[in-house]
């Protein structure tokens, strides 16, 4: 095999650049190597495209972006059992230390030593070929894709952040935020057993596709003022959980005026600046449990089963595709008609 690939390297803000890059060697004995089939466009890679840095993260060296991701394994190494030759795997990003609390607890997402693709200066997985971990690649079952693979990521972001809000059968939940993230948190709580999912977003086209994802309450809050709303939907009482995904700060603040006394709210977006406006003493006089999600952990095997028993509908959410020789077309389209678009997908 060749010892050099193509790969989608961000040198600095705005220069971006398909490249020839040293190729990954053999796996070592715990790894596979992939061919990367597919690898959705995710809001981080435009982000570190646009602004070089989130939070703390910067990017210093050149980095290659991507890491959401479907291959199929063409090496395996010799304590492989879990996957063989011809596999199409989701590929989960992020290797944990497996050593530190947080590992050996099982909240492996926290570890503070993660190797996380495209999150600097770790290189991403917009390349020709992948070294990975085999316990961190996911066979997919009969009639699951690897674009769909690729879709696992943010879709674990979504059941990591209900298992956290302890959706369940007849849970009411508002989802602020109809991106990806909130489109499949949504889905997932409805595939948990709520009865009612609420979803808002300033754009109607989110708006529309969560009506058809199953949202029984769409809510524009750039028109319609969405406290009002949710109350006169759930009685007066508010909802159990509000999965909030926009990082919008009005959003946010909003939030407490949502959920109902003894309610649950989970924050899964990010907003900038990171200080938000808060009504505290509701929060302590509703008791109000409010939680951070970050990532996911143990979550990339439950994301595949609803995929694969129907329960969560991916492809709709893919609005755009552009294969590889394009890429960079592709993440500048994101970073401009980003509104427009849900997952913009990478095909090798
Ligand atoms: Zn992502
Ligand atoms: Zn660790």
């Amino acid at each position: 095999m060749a010892d050099k690939m193509k790969a989608v390297v961000l040198h600095k803000i705005d220069d971006l650049r398909i490249e020839e890059v040293p190729a990954p060697g053999a796996p070592g004995p715990d790894e596979v190597k992939v061919r990367t089939c597919n690898v959705g466009v995710c809001g981080s890679d435009v982000h570190y495209y646009k602004r070089g840095r989130i939070g703390d993260f910067v990017v210093k060296e050149p980095m290659i972006l991507g890491h959401e991701t479907g291959g199929e394994v063409i090496e395996v190494g010799s304590n492989v059992k879990n996957l063989k030759v011809g596999d199409k795997v989701a590929m989960e990003p992020g290797i944990p230390c497996w050593k530190c609390t947080f590992c050996k607890e099982g909240r492996y997402n926290l570890c503070q030593d993660i190797f996380f693709w495209a999150t600097p200066p770790d290189h991403g997985s917009l390349a020709e070929y992948l070294v990975h971990p085999a316990d961190f690649c996911f066979k997919l079952p009969e009639g699951v894709g690897t674009d769909e693979a690729a879709m696992i990521e943010p879709l674990a972001v979504g059941v990591h952040a209900c298992n956290v809000a302890g959706v369940r059968p007849g849970s009411t939940v508002a989802v602020t935020g109809a991106g990806p993230i909130g489109l499949l948190a949504m889905q997932v709580a409805l595939a948990y057993g709520a009865t009612t999912a609420i979803a808002t977003d300033v754009s109607p086209s989110r708006l529309a596709l969560a009506e058809k994802l199953g949202a029984k309450l769409t809510i524009n809050p750039a028109k319609e003022d969405v406290v009002k709303r949710v109350l006169a939907a759930t009685e007066g009482e508010g909802v159990d959980m509000v999965l909030e995904c926009s990082g919008a700060a009005q959003a946010i603040s909003q939030s407490p005026y949502l959920v109902k006394p003894g309610g649950t709210i989970v924050w899964i977006g990010m907003t900038h600046p990171p200080e938000v406006e808060i009504d505290q003493v509701r929060l302590i006089i509703n008791e109000i449990r409010t939680q951070g999600t970050f990532r996911y952990a143990n979550a990339y095997p439950i994301a595949i089963n609803l995929v694969a028993a129907g329960k969560v509908n991916l492809q709709p959410l893919i609005t755009a595709r552009y294969p590889f020789e394009k890429a960079v077309e592709a993440i500048d389209m994101c970073s401009t008609g980003k509104a427009e678009q849900i997952k913009v997908m990478i095909d090798f």
